[in-house]
């Protein structure tokens, strides 16, 4: 039996792509984004009453992860990339329906000027994001604090202090919210967004990651990580 479903709406995401997306939802609280309903899923009405919930569950559609064949088993980066689990005891976008599932905070509902909003932050999501449903997030009984949680047991640990060098910093206080910004940048980049099997760097070896409208471009110099600078991206 096959199903077929389609998008409600896109995620409007600050990240641009995979490298640096934190690896569940809520570790970046000032990663901000929209889900953006479609036709003919953006009726006002059909948001009607989850302004009164803090946190909505997003299922949505791994779209840069399709690949033909799937593999039973994964190697997680909580688990160092060298030691493999079973698909189903991972949340890899890697499977057989290539579908995710993430809880978010809900900052604003809006429907104006035809469009059909979720203010969202929070989010571990690529700009451009299908979105297959959305559901209320329902404290008394998605919550269950004495679960276990296999080899993923808490939240990773800062890694890294980070700097942000001279230009880094003009260029920061130039743009919007510069707080917020600093701050987002700061927890995307203490865990150290490396892929788990990267290894140990180069030294002096400059990162990018694509965020909003730069490049931001770091380096690892012992346990600091030093921002260089937000560059502008080129125009196509
Ligand atoms: N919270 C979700 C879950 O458990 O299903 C996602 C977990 S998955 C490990 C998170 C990673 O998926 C991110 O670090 C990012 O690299 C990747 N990702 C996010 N959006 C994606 C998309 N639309 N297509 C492919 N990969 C995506």
């Amino acid at each position: 039996m096959t199903y077929t479903f389609e998008p409600i709406g896109y995620i409007r995401s600050p990240y641009k792509e995979k490298f640096g997306i934190p690896r569940q939802p809520g570790l970046i609280p000032e990663a901000r984004g929209e889900l953006v309903f479609v036709a003919p899923y953006d009726r006002p009405e059909a948001v009607i009453g989850l302004e009164g919930y803090s946190h909505v569950w997003l299922q949505f559609v791994f779209h840069q992860a399709l690949r033909g064949a799937w593999q039973p088993m994964v190697r997680p980066p909580r688990l160092g990339g060298n030691k493999r689990v079973g698909v189903f005891a991972s949340r890899a976008p890697f499977r057989p329906n290539p579908i995710g599932l993430s809880v978010v905070k809900l900052e604003g509902v809006h429907a104006v000027d035809g469009e059909v909003v979720l203010e969202l932050s929070g989010i571990d999501l690529l700009d451009g994001t299908p979105v297959l449903d959305v559901k209320p997030y329902v404290g008394y009984v998605d919550s269950i604090p004495e679960a276990r949680s296999g080899y993923a047991p808490e939240a990773p640990g800062v890694r890294f202090q980070v700097r942000f060098l001279d230009l880094a910093e003009v260029q920061l206080l130039s743009r919007h919210e510069p707080d917020r910004l600093r701050e987002f940048i700061t927890h995307l980049l203490e865990t150290d967004p490396r892929p788990a099997y990267s290894g140990e760097s180069r030294p002096g070896r400059v990162y990018g990651i694509r965020l909003y409208d730069f490049d931001l471009r770091w380096r690892i110099s012992d346990d600091v990580i030093e921002v260089l600078e937000l560059a502008p991206l080129a125009v196509d």
